[in-house]
């Protein structure tokens, strides 16, 4: 069997867990969404996080929350998902593409400060891969030219800059509960805001910015209450959340089983011909979710790994190209050069001690 790029992780608990709310028939947004949101602070470190039906509903939502508005710029890296690009035009912005560094894949501070104009409003970082961009030096581009910092975390569950949980540090940062990312809840999200009153914005907003808690209803059956601005349909439910506080209990060890294996993989490649690892420093643990590195000659290796039973993938390449972001920027050495020869190997929780190994032979048998 070939081994794959990636795995669902379920807990033995979900089906008990999910069953329960199932038999309560409560199923929409209750309980059980409040209680995931506590656990993940209590487990994570994570901010006020507000949770969501998607990764991609809570960047909007974030987005929506930080002003920006029509005509907006917004400046993040070409070097992730559809979905950070879609939420800047869902705001009628415009997506600016800075370079990233060849080393991380992630956006290079200095790219950023030359890409700023009169329009931009906000910076949204992606921590490739799990491990976290430049932090500081993205703050203090923002706090000098006044602009929001908006993290997709979307790959950076448990990941920490400077010792600091990401979901901790700017003032909005969304996570995703897809299905391939570090915890599931089938589908789902959570914006962190550093500030209580953004949460409290966050929490109405994602139930059509109706207050639920102060909108009794009327002798006539209907909650009383006004709108100010537009809200969406963007909230987690109860066996999403029950999903998710099953897959949380132990997350600690998978991580650090991730972080294993990943040092196993650059112990084993790290003077091989042929293959640069990505950068790692000690101020900035990866939440490990990809394994990634450059290669030479990618097709060439690919199909050698095929040959032998592993699975290795780009993920996703640049995302400028798409006529909806105008076409490929021509301005990003870096991301053009990192386009060619990043790839990533298997690193997941189904991963077994025999599979870890033939991955790295599968990779010393050579392309
Ligand atoms: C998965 C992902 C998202 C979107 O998350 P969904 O939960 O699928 O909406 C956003 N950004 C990145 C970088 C992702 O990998």
């Amino acid at each position: 069997m070939t081994i794959s790029m990636f795995d669902t992780f379920i807990s033995p608990k979900a089906a008990e867990y999910v069953g329960r709310v199932l038999d309560s028939t409560y199923v929409s947004e209750g309980t059980k969404v409040r209680e995931f949101e506590e656990k993940l602070t209590s487990t994570l470190g994570w901010i006020n996080p507000v949770a969501v039906n998607s990764g991609t509903s809570a960047l909007h939502l974030a987005l929506v929350l930080a002003g920006i508005e029509p005509g907006d710029e917004v400046i993040c890296p070409a070097q992730t998902f559809v979905a950070t690009g879609l939420v800047i035009l869902q705001q009628r912005a415009t997506p600016v593409f800075a370079d990233i560094q060849y080393a991380t894949g992630n956006l290079d501070p200095t790219s950023i400060e030359k890409k700023i104009t009169k329009k931009t409003k906000a910076i949204l970082p992606v921590h490739w891969g799990g491990s976290p961009c430049d932090m500081d030096e993205i703050g203090t581009i923002a706090a000098e030219y006044n602009l929001a910092v908006v993290e997709d975390a979307a790959h950076a569950t448990g990941a920490t800059y400077k010792g600091s949980p990401i979901g901790s540090i700017s003032q909005f940062t969304c996570f995703s509960f897809q299905a391939i990312k570090h915890i599931t809840t089938g589908d789902g999200g959570a914006v962190c805001c550093l500030d209580k009153s953004d949460a409290k914005k966050a929490l109405a907003k994602r139930w059509f910015n109706i207050d639920r808690a102060h909108s009794l209803p009327s002798i006539l059956g209907e909650r009383q209450y006004d709108i100010p601005s537009p809200g969406y349909k963007y909230h987690m439910n109860d066996y999403a959340a029950a999903l998710g506080l099953a897959n949380l209990e132990g997350f600690e060890e998978r991580l650090l089983r991730r972080r294993k294996i990943a040092s196993c993989y650059r112990k084993a490649f790290e003077d091989m011909d042929g293959i640069q690892l990505f950068e790692s420093s000690a101020h900035r643990e990866s939440a490990e979710w990809i394994f990634g590195m450059h290669v030479q000659r990618r097709e060439d290796f690919i199909r050698a790994l095929q040959s032998r039973n592993v699975t290795a993938s780009v993920v996703h390449l640049r995302i400028d190209h798409n006529s909806c972001f105008g076409g490929k920027n021509k301005d990003l050495p870096n991301q053009d050069q990192f386009n060619e020869t990043q790839i990533n190997l298997p690193l997941h929780d189904g991963l077994t001690a025999t599979n870890v190994l033939a991955v790295i032979d599968a990779v010393k048998a050579g392309w």
